[in-house]
């Protein structure tokens, strides 16, 4: 196979050849390898070839496709440069090779005997897009006929343990002649590979522990593989790995017609220039002639002051323009103005606060040479101090702080009830911990911010959530008057509280050296600087419940969100008597934002987890102490009003459970987990109750502008298009209002005329509110148009034309245009929004991967205004949630502080149609992957004793899983009925016993 043959291609030529010759099946193993590497678009660009060549220059990548060609035994044919013939060499000859001046020409692979069997693994993170934990690639020549016996050395090959180890050396000796149907030497040999296993240690990889442990089961998985029919049917499923099936889904939603275009489902206005490239984000937008790039310098420490910036080396380069530092910002060095109020700098000043912090910006003509020239400036520090990086590290150094109580107005715990006595006479008291990690802040496109001097101010453009907050901060930093900065938004690309207030710290820096240099400046994020730059942030029922939720707040504590979860935290339950304190730490990491549904996710976990403790305390099922607990009608709670109904205990769980078919499956599932010792399946059912309620500030300015000439209308609002689809829903209620279709109405960029003074865009309260005010404009606007309308109709005898009409109110001087202001003193009451979800999961005990099976989810949305819209917010929600609890690992680098996860690799306002936003709530229903991951570990671990309490901290990783199972190979069996020793738990550090009875239950005291 030529050197230049793609992944995709390679993939297609091994199904054919596996299917055409004998001695080439086992490609069909390869191909399937393949088929995890990276993902399409990286497949169909990407060569076997580059990838080798890869691994050559950087032996610690575990490439698949080194392991796979070297366990099928292949062989590249090299030329070098002043060599007349070419050479063949082995896969690891390559490795030794000298490969400068040197070509891959191709690669040759043999066929096979019918007793060689190959089987090859990939763990990794998720399915696509991620490199392995650890690979491996186990080739034996048995004899079927003699116990399967190892006819000659085997082959077990790893990736991902050190950059040196690829043959378990000794185990490959030690197997020569054994027979697989042994038990013993199954066992020994697994032994004997952990042993031999060195792997290296980085914190951003996955534990030595897990990867040895890894190593093991896979050669296991592979034993049992080769074995095939010869074990016992409950044994099998070790043999198998966890493929994904085709999935399918079903929606199911009511559209109300009698206020259509409001209740259709239609597709986003925005959806076809979206997927065909068309959509203009801010980078798209063409560059001035005379426009420079900046990329920023950021520190590599994370506690420490400055002793020198030298930016000369960077000064020299042809094409850099300018170097800016904090001594160039004319006004306040913070583009924190509303949001928090505690200032966050722009350019660190003396001292730096946490690694990955913007020293200076490097101005160039291009983006690429600003980038390299940034490089090249060198940053000297002095006192540098070892950076506190946890939540633990920050509480050990006093870095505390009571969040204000919104209730009382003072650094106090909420209570509801009497939470300390209630306790006391409690017969049964639990104490926990739950860690919840930060989440990643991933939107597709990154912080960019764009700053062009005008004649009389400047003209920004910003990846902002809100504008009103980014001109306050330009405002600020310029030292200039906020009516020279005109901002606007076209759209963005995704937010999720990620751009209320962290874009400003780009759009400033932008905005300073765009005053010094007098010229337009852009800066632009990549995925890893705007990681870095930017922090993300006896029947079980409840008697007293008392909660200290702890939060990091990074290096200055602006975004809090553990202030907003009083309420939240006691989601669809009463809890009699309640004590929370919100605190607040700080730590030498970036200032952490919000991110969607910022508290309530937390909240809502926080009281599941409590729940599933207690299920597990009194040997119940969860489901029976949620139900147990289900708020009943009219109770009064902690800052929420009581509730004629529990929509989810009338409404929801009946019809989930049916729509679910759960008894039944739960039934299945036993079944399942009785026949299968390595796979284990879970299922869980995740209860919301979420209250929208509106803050007085949230207010937005929404114009309607009629034009005489076609009567077209154009639409302009203070909220943010960023993939929610506030422009389609504003659109809608545009049409029904006026009357005319949906096609004659635009809706025009955000910008600081017309939206002058609105409020972020968040929460779920932009759509809700710009759609009333689009609906008061209207309605404002027809009491104007209608009065012609009537005269003309007197006139005419029958109704006018909508342009008919639109010209005589033009001619009759009436103003087409109107501006409404969302006042705050408008807003609704409080309302509710009640949604359950149940998920099933299936994990595989020996590597830690699961499959999500079957997701339900139902959740009241009132009546829709756009069901096609509300779904892919519901759905969009929940997967986004998924990822938070099941791979959002943010790692650091302990010295330095450094950020290591830096790549890749979510009742109205207006009550007058009735819908309940769907941005935030589903994403709190997804904490269900938690507890049914717990339900599938837990049948593990009871089929093997133990049925204690275990703690779930997230993200629940591949790895947690594996390690919550704790597999060891004395429990590697051919056949049930062998005696397994038991699981091993004790690496498992938070494994707990309910400590009954503790004292020491608020460890702030
Ligand atoms: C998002 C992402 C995910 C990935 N996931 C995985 C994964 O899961 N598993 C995995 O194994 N890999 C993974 N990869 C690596 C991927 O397979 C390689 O990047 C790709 O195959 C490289 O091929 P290329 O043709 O683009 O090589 P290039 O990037 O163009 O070349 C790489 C190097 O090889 C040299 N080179 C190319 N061809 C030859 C030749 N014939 N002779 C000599 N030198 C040559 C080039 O000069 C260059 O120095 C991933 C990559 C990406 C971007």
């Amino acid at each position: 196979m030529g050197a230049n043959v793609s992944l995709s291609r390679a993939i297609e030529v091994f199904e054919h050849v596996a299917a055409t010759y004998p001695g080439y099946q086992y490609l069909r193993v390869l191909q399937s390898h393949w088929k995890m590497v990276a993902n399409v678009s990286v497949r169909n660009a990407g060569s076997w070839a580059g990838n080798l060549m890869l691994k050559h220059k950087h032996p610690e990548f575990p490439s698949d496709i080194f392991l796979t060609l070297l366990g099928a035994g292949a062989q590249l044919t090299v030329n070098h440069a002043d060599s007349p013939s070419a050479i063949q060499i082995d896969l690891e000859q390559f490795l030794q090779t000298d490969m400068s001046k040197s070509v891959i020409l191709s690669v040759t692979l043999p066929p096979l005997t019918q007793d060689e069997q190959i089987r090859t693994f990939k763990i990794s993170s998720r399915a696509v897009n991620a490199h392995a934990h650890v690979n491996a690639c186990f080739k034996m020549e048995l004899d079927p006929t003699d116990g399967y016996r190892i006819k000659r050395k085997p082959l077990l090959l790893f990736g991902g343990i050190n950059p040196d180890f690829i043959h378990a050396v000794q185990t490959e000796t030690y197997l020569v002649n054994k027979r697989l149907t042994d038990v013993v030497t199954v066992v020994e040999a697994a032994k004997m590979l952990g042993n031999e296993m060195k792997p290296d240690a980085k914190p951003q990889d996955t534990s030595p522990e897990y990867r040895i442990s890894l190593s093991q089961c896979l050669f296991y998985k592979a034993v049992i593989g080769f074995l095939g029919n010869r074990v016992s049917s409950d044994i099998r499923s070790a043999g198998s790995v966890l493929e994904r099936p085709l999935s399918s889904s079903e929606q199911d939603f009511d559209m109300n017609q009698d206020t259509w275009p409001v209740g259709k489902g239609i597709p986003k206005l925005e959806s076809t220039t979206q997927i065909s490239g068309e959509a203009v984000y801010l980078d798209d937008i063409p560059l001035l002639h005379n426009e420079l790039h900046g990329a920023f310098i950021q520190s590599t420490v994370a506690n420490a002051k400055i002793k020198s910036i030298k930016p000369s080396e960077a000064l020299a380069v042809p094409g850099v323009v300018s170097f800016v530092t904090a001594q160039d910002i004319p006004g306040r060095n913070s583009f924190v103005v509303n949001a928090g109020g505690r200032p966050d700098s722009v350019f660190v000043g003396k001292r730096v606060s946490y690694n990955g912090q913007a020293i200076g910006l490097i101005v160039a003509d291009t983006r690429d040479i600003a980038l390299r020239a940034a490089k090249l400036v060198q940053v000297e520090y002095e006192d540098i101090k070892k950076p506190v990086l946890t939540i633990e590290e920050a509480l050990k150094a006093e870095r505390e702080e009571m969040v204000m109580n919104t209730l009382t107005g003072k650094k106090e715990p909420y209570t509801f009830g009497n939470p300390e006595d209630a306790l006391k006479a409690s017969k049964h008291k639990l104490i926990g911990e739950i860690h919840q990690g930060s989440q990643f802040h991933l939107a597709l496109e990154a912080l960019a911010g764009r700053v062009i001097p005008i004649e009389d101010g400047y003209d920004v453009f910003s990846t902002t959530q809100w504008p009103t907050e980014t001109q306050a901060a330009v405002a600020q930093v310029l030292d200039i008057p906020a009516h020279s900065i005109n901002i606007s938004v076209r759209r963005l690309g995704g937010g999720y509280g990620g751009k209320i207030s962290r874009e400003n710290v780009v759009v400033t820096a932008a905005a300073v050296a765009a005053k010094k240099v007098k010229q337009p400046v852009r800066v632009t994020l990549d995925l890893s600087t705007n990681m870095t730059l930017v922090g993300f942030n006896d029947d079980g029922k409840f008697e007293s419940l008392k909660v200290d939720m702890i939060s990091d707040g990074g290096y200055v504590a602006n975004e809090v969100s553990v202030g907003f979860l009083g309420s939240r935290l006691q989601n669809v339950y009463y809890i009699p008597n309640l004590l929370f304190r919100p605190i607040i730490v700080k730590t030498d990491t970036a200032a952490n934002t919000w991110c969607r549904t910022p508290g309530t996710v937390e909240a809502v976990a926080t009281v599941e987890n409590v729940i599933e403790h207690v299920a597990n305390y009194l040997k119940k099922d969860p489901l029976e102490v949620r139900m147990v607990n289900m708020v009943p009608p009219a109770v009064p709670r902690l800052m929420a009003s009581p509730q004629e109904r529990n929509v989810v205990k009338e409404d929801i769980l009946p019809l989930l459970k049916q729509k679910a078919m759960y008894s039944q499956r739960v039934e299945e599932i036993k079944i399942f987990n009785m026949e299968n010792l390595w796979k284990k399946r879970g299922m869980s059912i995740v209860p919301l109750w979420y209250q929208h309620d509106y803050p007085p500030v949230f207010s937005y300015g929404i114009q309607v502008s009629i034009y005489e000439h076609d009567g077209t209308v154009a639409v302009s609002h203070g909220g943010i298009e960023m993939g929610q689809g506030i422009n389609t829903k504003v659109a809608q209620v545009v049409a029904y209002k006026l009357g005319i279709p949906i096609d004659k109405v635009i809706l025009k960029a955000s910008d600081t005329m017309v939206g002058a003074n609105s409020i972020v865009t968040g929460g779920s309260y932009g759509t809700d509110l710009c759609a009333h005010g689009a609906k008061v404009v209207c309605e404002g606007l027809l009491q104007r148009i209608n009065v012609v309308k009537e005269a003309m109709k007197k006139t005419g005898g029958k109704d006018p034309t909508w342009l008919e009409l639109i010209k005589k109110c033009y001619t009759e001087g009436v103003d087409l245009c109107q501006r409404y202001w969302t006042a705050g003193k408008e807003h609704p009451d409080n309302y509710e929004i009640w949604a359950a979800c149940c998920l099933e999961v299936e994990i595989d005990v020996l590597t830690g991967q699961y499959l999500l099976r079957r997701a339900d989810i139902i959740e009241d949305c009132g009546r829709s205004m756009n069901p096609y819209v509300d779904i892919g917010q519901v759905e969009g929600a929940f997967i986004m949630g998924l990822g938070l609890y099941t791979s959002e690992e943010v790692k650091f680098d302990t010295t330095t502080g450094q950020k290591l996860t830096n790549g890749t690799w979510v009742k109205n306002a207006v009550d007058y149609y009735y819908f309940l936003p769907t941005g935030e709530p589903a994403l709190c229903c997804s904490y269900v992957v938690v507890t049914a991951l717990r339900n599938a570990i837990t049948a593990f671990r009871s089929a093997n004793g133990n049925d204690h309490w275990f703690d779930m901290d997230t993200p629940i990783t591949v790895e947690k899983v594996h390690q919550l199972c704790g597999v060891r190979p004395e429990q590697f069996m051919l056949s049930a009925k062998e005696e397994s020793s038991p699981t091993d738990f004790s690496f498992i550090i938070k494994d707990q016993i309910p400590k009954e009875n503790s004292e020491n239950f608020c460890p702030l005291n």
